[in-house]
């Protein structure tokens, strides 16, 4: 409301407040909550020239109870207890023609202090919730490589940064701590000690992603991982499960690199289960997605047990078989309807054992789905030249 202006009549009165009265730190705020809209009627207060002068001139900041008591404030101070009426909570952004009915006499009793209080809050929430979405999702990067020919292989800064942008995710941009998690898994594959080493360096990164997800610091997670299928198994078990987590895999057939690509149709999958002796206390899963899986060179203890498979649908297993991200989304819907199918049907088994022969996505998908203490162990095995060896045990 203005300053009382004796030689004015209500219409005429200069509505205008007497703005280096009010804080420039508070004007600012204001701007900033109403995202630069009248608080009555959402029209938009920037001038289309979006010039500072334009600006001023469409917007008015109106005191909600008047800077000065008695009859000249449409709200009189009197009314009210608010101390600082040049206070953010006491003003209201508005246009020149809500401005004007809010404070003619007129109208007082439909607009009285407890009410605009009310648009205020509820106008300036509405703008908090549509904005809080928008922009870039943040995303905290978790790199895993290993040593492939004796080079770390590892997907780099560059690369990630590409990624993310592409998929209007902003990533990379914080602190070591919070944005950029990386797991350098050291040594020859298969070499003395190198599943367990693995599993420790792997753990290392985890334990350091749930403590930035346990301050609050990371909401979201990125993985670009190059690894063993073992290891990505146990990467994806270990995981954290509450916290949105999105994967991404380096793809042979395109110059994309990272990224997903729609150019190809989502591939479909199946479950097919063998009904052999219920009473199994073993059962093999089997997922031949990048290749053919031999069973042939199944040792003993696999020989002759039931084998749930997971497999595409009208497709041969390929290195390329993952190009579209929805083609995950449907092998992970299968793969847990594959597990669910093991758990009823072999209810009596104490050990699954895994034979994947999967890319990255699908891979880290397996071990997520396992659930500790409603699935028995599964033992996680590692093709080898002439046969499949086992190498890790997840889910105990
Ligand atoms: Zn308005």
């Amino acid at each position: 409301m203005a300053e009382p202006q004796s030689t004015l009549s209500p219409d005429e009165r200069d509505t205008t407040v007497k703005r280096d009265r009010i804080k420039e730190s508070v004007r600012n705020a204001l701007w900033a909550r109403t995202a630069g809209r009248c608080t009555i009627c959402n029209r938009r207060l920037l001038g289309d020239q979006r010039t500072y002068l334009h600006s001023v001139l469409l917007a008015e900041l109106a005191h909600n109870i008047g800077a000065t008591g008695g009859d000249g404030s449409p709200r009189s101070r009197d009314n009210d207890g608010v101390d600082d009426t040049e206070a953010e909570e006491n003003l209201l952004l508005l246009c020149h023609d809500c401005h004007k009915i809010i404070d003619n006499p007129d109208h007082i009793d439909f607009f009285p202090p407890e009410k605009l209080r009310q648009i205020k809050e509820s106008f300036e929430r509405r703008i908090e919730m549509v904005t809080e979405n928008g922009g870039l999702t943040r995303t905290a990067a978790l790199r895993v490589g290993c040593t492939i020919r004796g080079s770390l292989a590892m997907a780099s800064q560059r690369e990630i940064a590409e990624t993310l942008l592409a998929v209007n995710y902003l990533g990379l941009v914080e602190t070591q701590r919070s944005g950029d998690f990386s797991c350098r898994i050291n040594g020859a594959v298969g070499g003395r000690g190198f599943w367990d080493a693995a599993q420790q360096t792997i753990d290392d990164a985890i334990t350091q992603v749930r403590q930035a997800i346990h301050t609050g610091d990371v909401k979201h997670i990125s993985v670009f991982a190059i690894a063993p299928v073992p290891l990505l198994v146990y990467l994806g078990w270990r995981l954290d499960d509450k916290t949105p987590t999105r994967l991404f895999q380096k793809h042979r057939d395109q110059f994309v690199g990272w990224s997903w690509s729609d150019q190809r149709a989502p591939v479909e999958f199946e479950v097919i289960s063998s009904d052999e002796d219920t009473s199994a206390e073993h059962v093999v899963l089997v997922c031949p997605l990048t290749s053919e899986v031999n069973r042939a060179v199944f040792s003993d203890v696999l020989e002759g047990q039931p084998i749930i498979e997971v497999r595409p649908i009208n497709e041969a297993p390929s290195p390329t078989l993952f190009s579209h991200e929805q083609s995950l989304v449907n092998f992970g819907e299968q793969w847990r309807a594959a597990l669910a199918t093991a758990e009823a049907r072999f209810s009596n088994a104490r050990r699954w054992h895994l034979i994947a022969s999967a890319p990255v996505s699908a891979s880290i998908e397996i071990g997520r789905a396992f659930v500790r203490d409603i699935h028995p162990p599964v033992t996680v095995y590692e093709r080898s030249a002439e046969s499949y060896e086992a190498v890790l045990v997840v889910s105990q």
